[in-house]
């Protein structure tokens, strides 16, 4: 008989589902991206059928389905979930179940290694299923759906998560990407085809690409990007400033060239991380400040949805240098600019460089988010950065930024289609107000 496995998120603490952008915006700003599935339990499942998942149970729905009888339960899990992925380890070890996994960033943490049997570190499809006595050939790409919330209720847009690779190889000292993995995997562009196929068949235009770094393999990211045209996508991505300068101009003529459809290449997410060339040396971020910001502006001349990733905290930053910096990168005018605390994560070089400088103070992981200060700061207390992190996040997002974002897109629209492409904005709407996301179903083998 098949060893009975089951894999689990982290149970839900509170009914509201985490919401990225409540926490990186201001409060009346309620446009949320419901977390309703766990990517990484996604891939395990559609590649190794046998296993079952559970995704954000409630802490009862998590107990009862230990009682049906697990030789294996994995779970799945980040380093501000320890605390709770520990007290599912202990449900578990009552139940009782033959061993307990841990998985995804969570389980890079070396202090709580021995609380579990086997720890993964890595894209674990081919480990899991060598346990089943059995080979991946090829990774399948999952179906991921998702869609962006209003404040009121009214679903903006429907769209597919596409990973074409998974891991980087970079090496910034504050990340814990390349611990993670940093050979990175390549999703193949057969698997990326059935994916975008699915997403057509289903009536899904819109891909947001969520690797880590795409175009890291610069070839394989090329073949992507045609079969993103070969399906009238329009897609974004999270990429270096430095892939990304040598190729829009490129992607943005060749949206022009599509004529009446807006498809084709939407905006970019890019890790400025900080403004100050000294400390992007320092972090090993291996990128020029003026190379990062001239991607941004050339983004923007293209009327392309632009994200920053910023990190304030950095040993030099004091409350004063922060009221100098903070409105230069609000002048940068991003869709949406996220602002992290720099935090020492487990095996970084920074956290070896951080503990031995000026010790970490805070072993409570609810507060590895990235929104506290958790090592001593020789400059900023603790209890300054929840003000810090108010006062600019309403820098970064007037009351203006909403219209702002607007009007960029449907400019962009008329811009790159006339009115038919106004139009297509607009059906992205109502299409996402009539999706059935009971549909999130996997691919058939
Ligand atoms: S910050 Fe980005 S580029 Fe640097 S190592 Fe992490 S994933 Fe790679």
């Amino acid at each position: 008989m098949a060893p009975r496995v089951l894999f689990a998120t982290v149970y839900k603490r509170a009914s509201e589902p985490y919401d990225y952008i409540g926490a990186n915006t201001r409060s009346w700003f309620r446009f949320y991206w419901p977390r309703i599935q766990s990517f990484g339990l996604r891939f395990l499942k559609q590649n190794i059928p046998e296993l079952e998942i559970l995704e954000f149970p409630t802490w009862d729905e998590y107990c009862k389905k230990l009682e049906e009888g697990w030789d294996v339960v994995g779970i799945s899990f980040y380093l501000n979930e320890t605390h709770e992925a520990l007290e599912m380890v202990k449900a578990a070890r009552n139940a009782p179940v033959g061993e307990i996994w841990a998985g995804n960033y969570g389980a890079l943490t070396p202090e709580i290694h021995e609380e579990f049997d086997k720890v993964f570190v890595g894209y674990a499809e081919q480990q899991v299923a060598s346990y089943f006595g059995r080979q991946i050939k090829e990774i399948i790409h999952p179906p991921l759906i998702e869609y962006l919330n209003s404040p009121f209720g009214i679903k903006l847009n429907v769209y597919g998560i596409m990973f074409t690779t998974r891991g980087c190889p970079v090496g910034c000292k504050f990340c814990q990407t390349p611990v993670f993995c940093n050979k990175p995997n390549t999703i193949s562009l057969k698997s990326i085809e059935r994916l975008l196929a699915y997403y057509k068949e289903h009536g899904i235009n819109v891909v947001l690409i969520e690797d880590e770094n795409f175009g890291c393999n610069r070839r394989h990211a090329d073949a992507v990007v045609e079969l993103l045209d070969k399906y009238g996508m329009v897609w974004g991505c999270m990429a270096r400033a430095d892939y990304l300068r040598r190729m829009i101009d490129e992607w943005a003529e060749k949206r022009k060239r599509n004529g009446k459809r807006v498809s084709g290449f939407g905006g970019a997410a890019i890790g400025i991380e900080n403004l100050h060339q000294e400390r992007l040396d320092d972090i090993k971020k291996k990128e020029g400040t003026e190379d990062i910001l001239e991607t941004v502006h050339l983004l923007q001349k293209h009327g392309l949805g632009t994200v920053g990733y910023y990190m304030i905290g950095f040993e030099d930053d004091t409350r004063q240098s922060l009221k100098i910096d903070i409105p230069k990168l609000a002048a940068l005018k991003l869709d949406i600019t996220q602002i992290c605390v720099l935090t020492p994560l487990p095996q970084t070089p920074l956290w070896n460089e951080i503990e031995e400088k000026y010790g970490i103070w805070d072993w409570d992981w609810h507060h590895y988010d990235g929104k506290n200060l958790v090592w001593n700061h020789p400059n900023i207390k603790p209890d300054e950065i929840p003000g810090i992190l108010d006062w600019s996040f309403k820098q970064v997002y007037p009351w203006t930024m909403p219209l702002r974002t607007s009007a960029r897109v449907w400019r962009g629209a008329f811009r790159y289609a006339g009115w038919a492409g106004v139009k297509e904005v607009a059906s992205y709407i109502s299409k996402a107000n009539k999706f059935d996301f009971s549909q999130r179903r996997l691919l058939e083998a």
